[in-house]
């Protein structure tokens, strides 16, 4: 019995067994046709879309049956229509979007696996109910990043671009309140800020039992308070941070340009510091290019010791990505691992999810990783990047910041400040997207020779004025931590 049998056999069955009409049969069966049986899948095709989505709607329950009485097992039915793309195309299709479920599934399972395997103490001093019954005292902001038991000193990789970051952080573990205080750590998104912030936590912790060391995000803090303030529970609030031996404070330029939440913040970082206390920051930016800081906050942080941590060379990355790959509890050729150092730059964040990445396709394919895995691993992050910074993005984001509304700054009008911030919008967009002119344009209702001088405009006030030029690299750095 072949395909044609098959096929002709399912449509008898459902003449006499499911009652269907002549008609019926005519108008929806008469071009279908059986073009693969697998052990799983039966994909019939037919030749238009109409018939296509009325034999899914009505009859697939049918035909399921039917083939099952015939072959003696159950097989899924998918109908092709061949009115779209070739029928391998789009049975193509449907595989690469099984295998993307897949996929999915899988980078799931391991991701539970990796929870329960790699939770040791560290996530349980983390647990606000177990770290009551500890001596030493440890409170956390609410969004923990996910691997934070790798994020000791002994897994932070040592090179030229971060060597005196981690020196530092090392030496205030060792000894707090002595060496840098306040030491505030700076540098690009997913350099290893936070890295070390839990890093010097674990280490005091181990080494100062009687401590209570907070660690809070500026987000966390902020909206803590808010709350606080809301529910009258400031005080509590206050006894809280008041009572810290150590306070790390991670994105500090997250409470900048709120005045209500840097005063508090203010206050308690006055009094911790008058008590020898430790205090750690981090941010972005150096506190000087923190736009709308508490002037005051500003020099308290100058006082202390300012470190910065730059992106790593290749050879840095090779490393950390090696080391990274084997908390991971994989083995990676080191051709790949060069791969994944020359084409992972920014962020060191991402070699997570590519190596997680990696790590499905092998486990699918039951194979060990290789180039291939790599690059698709790669690609996934460039494409995801790309996507994640749009005109949308970048209309709303200056809007925010200049007050202009988006619809302005797409319209007509051209009053200086509309202007500017069209323009500033249009020199973003060149920058950071990988648009035309002629696209640009398009997003304007403009044609290609009004954007091309915006650029060149924006260009010259930037070379002319460099409190301009640290506004505008700014914004580039905001809209380019939107695709980290
Ligand atoms: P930041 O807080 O600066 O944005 P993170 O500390 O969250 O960055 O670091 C992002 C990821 O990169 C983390 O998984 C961290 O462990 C890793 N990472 C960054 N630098 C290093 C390093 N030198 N050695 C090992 N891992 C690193
Ligand atoms: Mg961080």
């Amino acid at each position: 019995m072949n395909e044609k049998d098959i096929c002709r056999i399912v449509v008898e069955k459902l003449e006499k067994e499911h009652d269907l009409t002549d008609m019926a049969i005519k108008l929806w069966f008469d071009n279908l046709s059986l073009e693969r049986l697998t052990p799983d899948t039966a994909y019939f095709s037919t030749d238009n879309d109409l018939k296509k989505s009325i034999i899914e709607s009505k009859y697939i329950d049918f035909l399921k049956e039917d083939l099952k009485d015939i072959l003696g097992f159950d097989v899924n039915v998918v109908i092709i229509s061949s009115e779209g793309n070739s029928f391998d195309a789009q049975i193509k299709e449907m595989e690469k979007k099984k295998e993307t479920e897949q996929l999915k599934e899988v980078a799931e399972k391991l991701e539970a696996e990796d929870q329960t395997v790699n939770n040791p103490d560290f996530v349980r001093v983390y647990d606000e109910e177990e770290s009551k019954k500890m001596s030493s005292k440890i409170f956390v902001s609410r969004s923990l990043p996910n691997y934070s038991p790798e994020y000791t000193f002994d897994n932070f990789v040592v090179g030229r671009s971060n060597d005196i970051a981690y020196n530092m952080a090392y030496s205030v573990a060792e000894r707090p309140a002595t060496v840098a205080n306040p030491l505030f750590l700076y540098g690009s998104p997913g350099l290893g800020k936070t890295h070390l912030l839990y890093a010097i936590t674990r280490e005091i912790a181990t080494r100062h039992p009687e401590f209570t060391i907070i660690y809070v995000k500026g987000e966390d803090f902020t909206n803590e308070l808010i709350e606080a303030l809301a529910n009258k529970t400031s005080i509590m609030f206050r006894e809280k941070y008041r009572n810290a031996d150590v306070l790390l404070l991670d994105d500090i330029q997250f409470i900048a340009g709120k005045e209500a939440i840097q005063e508090e913040f203010f206050h308690t970082y006055e009094a911790l510091f008058e008590s020898g206390k430790q205090i750690i920051l981090t941010s972005d930016r150096l506190p000087k290019d923190i736009k709308s800081l508490a002037e005051r906050l500003r020099s308290r942080f100058e006082h202390g010791i300012i470190v910065d941590i730059q992106p790593p060379d290749l050879e840095l990355r090779v490393a950390i990505f090696k080391r990274k790959a084997q908390a991971f509890g994989m083995n990676i050729p080191n051709d790949v691992l060069m791969y994944l150092g020359e084409n992972i730059k920014d962020n060191i964040r991402q070699i997570e999810g590519a190596l997680k990445k990696m790590r499905a396709l092998a486990y699918i394919q039951n194979a060990d990783i290789c180039m291939e895995h790599a690059k698709t691993a790669v690609n996934d992050i460039l494409t995801a990047k790309a996507a994640a910074i749009t005109p949308d993005k970048i209309i709303t984001y200056v809007s925010q910041k200049t007050g202009i509304a988006p619809e302005e700054i797409v319209g007509k009008r051209k009053t200086n400040e509309i202007a500017m911030a069209r323009q500033v919008s249009i020199y973003l967009l060149r920058e950071l997207t990988d648009m035309s002119y002629e696209n640009v344009g398009k997003v304007f209702n403009r044609d290609h020779s009004t954007v091309v001088s915006a650029v060149k405009k924006i260009k010259e006030m930037m070379d002319k004025d460099s409190s301009f030029e640290a506004q505008i690299d700014d914004m580039v750095k905001d809209m380019r931590s939107i695709g980290d």
